[in-house]
């Protein structure tokens, strides 16, 4: 084994890291940490902490880490057949069960699943998916997208652009111009305090039409949304959001996909978030928790509507022009169907639904008086701690104090994993859905301890 200043040096000499701090890493100010094994709810790292992984990776290790039923399954396939390609109308056996298992568990107007690696490529595939099926229908105009302000999409190109997160943007020339945003619905950052939240939701909805209104509805092709807004704070919609949402689109020809990367299977209690909430998209992106994140899979579940438009299309015009050479890989393959199985073996959705409530209950009692907590969150296996200046005028702190990144700091000296998230001083938290009450209740103890010695 390498030497642990080995190691380190190489790290720092040699390996990019994402969504990292580049030059304070390469000039060994930022920190280093070396993973070397996984069990349950807890990581390892090669100094020897165990710590608890409350944000399940990132949001994707969903049956817990040290699963043999999923590394068997890979190690199976491997040696079986490790790869081929699904072009021209390969497969295996593992793709074809694991399409099959997930048009059985998704909503009932689903009709395929075209397979990627991960969320970005997903979501990349449905933009272009959405263009070809205007473009078929003899609507070349219809291609704008609508993406909300503080919605996570991926670091691609046009998913890039589709996250409403500003440094995604900023130095890399994003967004794209057929990428446009509306709001948030975060109800608690509401400009006007006296609203109540129906009066909110009517002011998304109504923003929604000027925005449509303002570029004109033939120009627009799909709306594009989380469930829950994950990455840009984890923020619960508002009662009555969809619903609501949901028929202007259809008003106006506009096509929902719901980005479910982080919602699919089973993280707010449901299989799909778009069960959760009554939302019928006509097309769902799924990645994270569709393997557990044991091997990259992605996909882009596309309903009957779409679907016979692009049939249509190849009759037109030949095979469809759209494909990566690990479409559908077996090896990930094979660690779906092993993962679908497990959840659903040992109750893992009814798992993330009670223990996920517990989880919010608690938090909400140990920390819910703080005079610096606005704003405590979630829904099933979901739950974020919003920190405010002041709690009456709802006064945020300035990005530059850095509150949010302190009290992760604090409870990771603990042992626990929460995530500072990226936009606001907002503690999340993600656990697999194998947590137990114990260890929720490890999770609030210790996150309260941190927020006191941050925060007094
Ligand atoms: N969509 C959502 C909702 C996500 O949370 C993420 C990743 N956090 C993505 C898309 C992008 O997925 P990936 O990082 O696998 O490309």
């Amino acid at each position: 084994m390498l030497r642990n200043d080995q190691l380190e040096q190489w790290d720092r000499d040699t390996f990019f890291h994402p969504s990292t701090h580049l030059a304070q890493f390469a000039r060994g100010e930022a920190p280093q940490r070396v993973l070397t094994g996984g069990q349950g709810c807890h990581i390892e790292d090669r100094d020897g902490n165990r710590l608890l992984d409350a944000f399940a990776g990132l949001y994707c290790v969903n049956v817990g880490y040290g699963r043999q039923e999923i590394a068997e399954a890979i190690a199976d396939q491997a040696r079986e057949l490790a790869y081929y390609h699904a072009y021209v109308g390969h497969g295996t056996e593992a793709s074809i069960t694991l399409a099959k298992m997930i048009l059985d568990r998704a909503p009932e107007n689903m009709s395929k699943v075209y397979f990627g690696l991960g969320g970005s490529d997903a979501n990349e595939t449905n933009v272009k998916l959405v263009w070809y099926y205007n473009n078929v229908l003899g609507r070349p105009e219809k291609k704008k997208i609508i993406s909300r302000w503080r919605g996570y999409h991926g670091s691609g190109l046009v998913t890039g652009s589709l996250t409403g997160l500003e440094l995604f943007h900023k130095k890399f020339d994003l967004p794209l111009a057929q990428v446009i945003h509306t709001d948030a619905p975060y109800y608690f950052r509401r400009d006007d305090l006296s609203q109540t939240e129906a009066q909110f939701v009517a002011q998304c909805v109504a923003s929604l039409e000027e925005l449509i209104e303002a570029e004109g509805a033939d120009t627009i092709a799909a709306f594009i949304g989380e469930p829950v807004l994950g990455t840009g704070g984890i923020v619960p919609p508002p009662a009555g959001y969809w619903e609501a949402i949901q028929k202007v689109l259809a008003k106006h020809d506009i096509l929902l996909i719901a980005d479910e990367v982080v919602t699919g299977f089973g993280r707010l209690g449901s299989m799909f978030g778009s069960d959760h909430y009554g939302m019928t998209p006509d097309i769902i992106t799924i990645a994270k928790g569709l393997t557990s994140a044991y091997a990259p899979l992605s996909g882009s579940i596309v309903s009957d509507k779409v679907w016979k438009v692009l049939e249509q299309g190849t009759d037109e015009l030949g095979p469809i022009g759209h494909g990566w050479t690990y479409s559908a890989h077996p090896v990930g393959a094979a660690a779906g169907v092993a993962n679908l199985k497990l959840i659903d073996d040992l109750n893992l959705v009814q798992n993330a639904g009670e223990v996920g409530a517990y989880l919010n209950a608690a938090m909400a009692d140990a920390l819910g008086d703080h005079a610096n907590v606005g704003d405590i969150r979630g829904e099933g296996m979901l739950c974020a701690v919003e920190f405010v200046k002041d709690r009456d005028g709802r006064a945020f702190f300035d990005a530059a104090d850095k509150v949010g990144p302190q009290v992760a700091a604090a409870l990771l000296e603990q042992g626990v994993i929460g995530r500072a998230m990226p936009q606001g001083d907002i503690l999340g938290f993600a656990p697999p859905f194998c947590l137990t009450r114990a260890e929720a209740d490890e999770v609030v103890a210790k996150t309260a301890k941190a927020v006191h010695s941050v925060l007094g």
